[in-house]
């Protein structure tokens, strides 16, 4: 597994957080066990390097966890902020783990922005906010955070010593093992061969594993106890004709069973149990909006369920949002956001038949001869517009039809833009929105995409940043200049499901160049 990185990414990596002099490390509001886990790891880590560290976190997490931090020296923005903010005027590199936009923050947003610190993004959620981060580690491909975290550092490891099997502190391990098994729910969902690998290997560094399961899965007070009973028999709904199930947990029930943040740690994972239920949500009312958990098992996307209906996401089987509508109001918004699910899948599936009619079977050579169908097609459209006076730039494969020219210096390699961009799958023109980041054309399709506030791409070109087609079709670009740059999939997402782009899609982005700043 450790192979599975390459020794540049290892290198840069290392480059980073040993140059780093004042390491702020950072995650997610509402912290969970892999986050939890994943930033104490990191410290723990960092501390066997003799590098200075702080965690900060925008707010408090649950109680549960306490044990990962025993004597309290995590900064919690909601408390601390002007702690966190004078350490990050002196901090040199920040380490974001956990989560994919910086939205997802809350507070600490604002002043992470500001910081002119070196980032770097250590996750596992789809949609990496990349352009913010000088060094993004991004996969789905993992249980957790901690479980991606654990091979990076064994990889770290065995770059600085090679000639011994790589070794991580037991508090270091500790802390990877809690993500590992909150995020997993005790490894009965999101369970890969390595993640097994990575338990053995955490038992043979000395993880206290009795200690930490009686932590993490037990150790409850008598009232979460009464207040799950309470939940089950009276609170819990079921809808046989979605295959799904709710709890709604309102504010008085946690006053009158004394509720505490992460009491309610696997209540949504309940009605789950039940034959036939499949999707399943909890709402927990709190001051200013409804927190909603989802989770799901079979295929359904409950991470574009929390995007499309729940000002969320996450992942495809866990994912979570904010509503802001009265509590009472939440049964038939529920089923609304169900039944319209159902809906584009149905439509999405319609669209995979007609793709599985055009595209029979996928095997290597077919792929290869559905890219050079996608040549053609991208080829004809661009001629179209050559034949119509529109000036053409083709940088390997990538092509890029002027609709407005810019003027001044070119984009080159090396160089930054500031760029406003709207990308479609090309279906011989504009086809399916996928993904912008102007708010306008986002609305159209009604709904906000990836929940990711509209600031403007960014990005350092020719670096692999951006994906292959748009990192070279830029290349040339000049400000102020509009463009659509065509692509076929081996240079966008291949032969990989990516949000809303089906595997092998060619893809069609349309640009508007704000500004160019050479390296
Ligand atoms: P939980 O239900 O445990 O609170 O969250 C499950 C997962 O959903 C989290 O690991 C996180 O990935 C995602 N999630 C929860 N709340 C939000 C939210 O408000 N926004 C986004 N983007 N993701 C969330
Ligand atoms: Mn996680």
């Amino acid at each position: 597994m450790t192979n599975y990185f390459q020794k540049e990414l290892i290198e840069g990596l290392w480059r980073l957080i040993s140059s780093g002099r004042k390491i702020l490390i950072i995650s997610h509001t509402n912290p969970d066990g892999d986050a939890m886990g994943s930033v104490t790891a990191m410290k723990h880590f960092l501390l066997s390097k003799k590098k200075e560290s702080v965690i900060a976190i925008p707010n408090n997490y649950p109680e549960y966890l306490g044990f990962l931090d025993p004597d309290k020296k995590i900064l919690i923005y909601k408390k601390d902020g002007a702690a966190i903010d004078e350490y990050l005027s002196g901090c040199d590199l920040i380490i974001a783990l956990d989560f994919n936009q910086l939205k997802r923050v809350d507070e600490l947003e604002h002043s992470i922005r500001k910081s002119k610190a070196k980032k770097i993004l250590i996750d596992h959620h789809p949609s990496p906010e990349e352009a913010f981060f000088d060094l993004v580690v991004s996969t789905t491909e993992t249980s957790s955070t901690c479980e991606l975290l654990y091979w990076l550092l064994i990889s770290i490891e065995e770059l600085l010593n090679s000639d011994k099997p790589a070794n991580l502190s037991s508090a270091t391990a500790d802390s990877l093992y809690v993500g590992l098994v909150t995020d997993t729910n005790n490894f009965s969902n999101s369970v890969l061969s390595g993640t097994f690998r990575m338990a053995s290997d955490l038992l043979s560094l000395g993880v206290d594993r009795e200690r930490l399961q009686h932590n993490v899965f037990g150790g409850f007070t008598e009232s979460r106890m009464r207040l799950l009973g309470y939940l089950l028999q009276n609170k819990m709904v079921i809808l046989p004709e979605y295959g799904a199930g709710y709890i709604i947990l309102t504010k008085e029930e946690q006053r009158e069973f004394d509720f505490n943040e992460g009491d309610s740690e696997g209540f949504v994972n309940m009605p789950l149990n039940i034959r036939g239920v499949n999707i399943s949500a909890l709402f927990t009312e709190s001051e200013d909006n409804i927190r909603v958990s989802l989770r799901s098992i079979d295929d359904f996307s409950v991470n574009q369920m929390a995007r499309n209906f729940f000002n969320g996401g996450g992942h495809e089987r866990a994912a979570g949002g904010k509503l802001f509508i009265p509590i009472d109001k939440v049964p038939e918004y529920y089923k609304v956001s169900l039944r319209k699910s159902f809906e584009n899948i149905k439509k999405g599936l319609l669209l995979m038949l007609i793709f599985v009619i055009l595209f029979p079977s996928c095997t290597k050579q077919d792929r290869d001869v559905q890219i050079g169908q996608q040549i053609k097609e991208i080829d004809t459209y661009v001629r179209s517009a050559v034949n119509t006076g529109k000036r053409l730039v083709v940088n390997n494969g990538s092509s890029r039809v002027v609709i407005n020219e810019g003027a001044g210096d070119s984009l080159m390699v090396g160089d930054s833009v500031f760029f406003d961009y709207a990308g479609y799958i090309f279906q011989s023109g504009l086809g399916t929105l996928f993904d912008t980041n102007v708010e306008t054309i986002a609305d159209i399709t009604g709904i906000n995409i990836y929940n990711r506030g509209f600031d403007y791409g960014k990005a350092v070109v020719g670096r692999g940043m951006l994906i292959k087609g748009l990192d070279w079709g830029l290349l040339g670009a000049k400000s102020g200049e509009q463009a659509y740059i065509v692509f076929p999939t081996n240079l966008g997402f291949s032969n990989k499901d990516v949000g809303l782009v089906p595997k092998m899609s060619p893809l069609i982005y349309e640009v508007w160049i704000k500004e160019i700043k050479k390296n």
